[in-house]
């Protein structure tokens, strides 16, 4: 209740308007801060054919030469190659890494061209789930190496999609962000470009590949979005290459026929692909990569591991509960696995001891044997010995007897 002079003393009040923010209003202004003192992190895989052109889009989009060799054809696997930037654009840097495939599609046997992929982008979650499970984390420093978007390059055939990219994508949709593109969009027409992307779409939706969905739930961004999930997949194409046209320098390839302009959005959607991928949709991606993909990974590796929110009669289960559960599991398993173990012991103990006690019977036998076989050798011996010495004895005496015969015969024929 104001009375009469309180009204004039109002009027006669300078209004000052704020310079700045202040109270809870400065919520954001702090997120930016912190966000901008950490930097961000965004990792990127690029699947498709050696020289489907991965390297020349990267380099592309980052505006920069990331100075990768010349991939070969003749690795007899497909295999994976990752590499981190440290990139700045003003005042933010961005932790980059790029995983790209090596030797797809180069092999004749392409059937599990998509297994170091899969293995890849699984790695990384589990090493996320290991932090995550630790008692001291880290999560500062950590670098979070999950896969937040893949880029499918499909080769420009102007036909259809090969059956190594509805496999591949298929085993990967439900662990990575897909973003679909048609590589070297130059060498396609533009009534061609129409038909191929809307094919490979019917393609993608026939075989049940679920591709990234541009999010369309955030009023600022629901419009935009919308339209380019319809214009999906991507029609791109790379240069690094500066070309004059007019008085401008643009980043182009240069034909006999004319240049193509890679920022010229009548040219190709490559403007459209850098825009949603790092202006608009960038967190999306990446949030979508920790609450949908990794959170199923996390599901069904715990639930391997045998946790579970609820028991068997619905009611809901601690883990503590499960933990006491399955540590009580495996003791009783430990001590039945010792008791089997000690049992097994005992059996092949006592087999041994027959088996020794055999031989040793077996040994005193054969000893006995030979001790008698010894015994009648000696006393053959000894007869033989005796038989010997009685002959020597003989024959002693027959020499005596001889000699005296002699001494006889000598003495008689002298006194002759
Ligand atoms: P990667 O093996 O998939 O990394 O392929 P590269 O990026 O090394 O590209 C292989 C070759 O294709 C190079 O000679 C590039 O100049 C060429 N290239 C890359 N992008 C395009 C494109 O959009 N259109 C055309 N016509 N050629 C391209």
């Amino acid at each position: 209740i104001h009375d009469d002079e309180d009204i004039q003393k109002e009027d006669n009040i300078r209004c000052l308007t704020t310079r700045g923010h202040f109270g809870f209003e400065c919520l954001p202004c702090q997120l930016v801060n912190r966000s901008i003192q950490q930097g961000f992190t965004f990792n990127i895989l690029c699947v498709g054919e050696t020289g489907i052109g991965k390297s020349t889009l990267i380099d592309t989009l980052f505006n920069t030469n990331l100075k990768d060799k010349k991939s070969s054809h003749f690795y007899s696997n497909v295999g994976l190659k990752i590499q981190t930037y440290e990139l700045q654009e003003s005042n933010i840097q961005l932790k980059l890494t790029v995983v790209k495939t090596v030797g797809y599609g180069d092999q004749i046997n392409k059937e599990a061209s998509y297994q170091p992929i899969v293995d890849y982008v699984d790695a990384q979650f589990e090493a996320y789930l290991q932090e995550e499970l630790k008692i001291k984390r880290s999560f500062f420093e950590y670098h979070d190496s999950r896969i937040h978007v893949c880029l499918y390059f499909i080769s420009p055939t102007g036909h259809s999609l090969k059956s190594l990219d509805l496999v591949t994508m298929k085993n990967i949709d439900s662990k990575v962000n897909i973003i679909p593109l048609i590589a070297k969009a130059d060498t396609i027409s533009k009534n061609d470009l129409q038909k191929f992307k809307s094919k490979i779409m019917n393609e993608l939706i026939s075989n049940g590949v679920q591709i990234y969905q541009f999010p369309t739930d955030d009023g600022t961004t629901a419009q935009v979005n919308s339209s380019i999930n319809e214009l999906l997949p991507f029609a791109v194409v790379g240069s690094m290459e500066e070309v004059k046209v007019g008085k401008r320098i643009v980043r182009g390839r240069h034909y006999p026929w004319g240049v193509l302009q890679v920022e010229n959005e009548n040219h190709c959607d490559f403007v459209k692909l850098r825009d949603m991928l790092l202006c608009t949709n960038m967190e999306n991606l990446k949030e979508q990569t920790h609450i949908q993909h990794y959170e199923c990974y996390r599901r069904s590796k715990l639930q391997k591991m045998g946790f579970t929110d609820v028991g068997p009669d619905n009611h809901p289960v601690s883990f503590q509960e499960i933990y006491e559960t399955k540590r009580q599991e495996f003791y009783d398993q430990c001590q039945k696995e010792e008791e089997e173990l000690k049992w097994r012991f005992m059996q092949r103990v006592k087999e041994k001891e027959i088996t020794f006690k055999e031989a040793e019977k077996e040994l005193q036998d054969k000893f006995e044997q030979l001790k008698m076989a010894q015994q009648e050798e000696i006393m053959k011996l000894e007869e033989e010995r005796r038989q010997l010495e009685e002959e020597i004895r003989d024959f002693y005496k027959m020499k005596a007897t001889s000699e005296t015969l002699r001494a006889q015969l000598c003495t008689n024929i002298k006194k002759d």
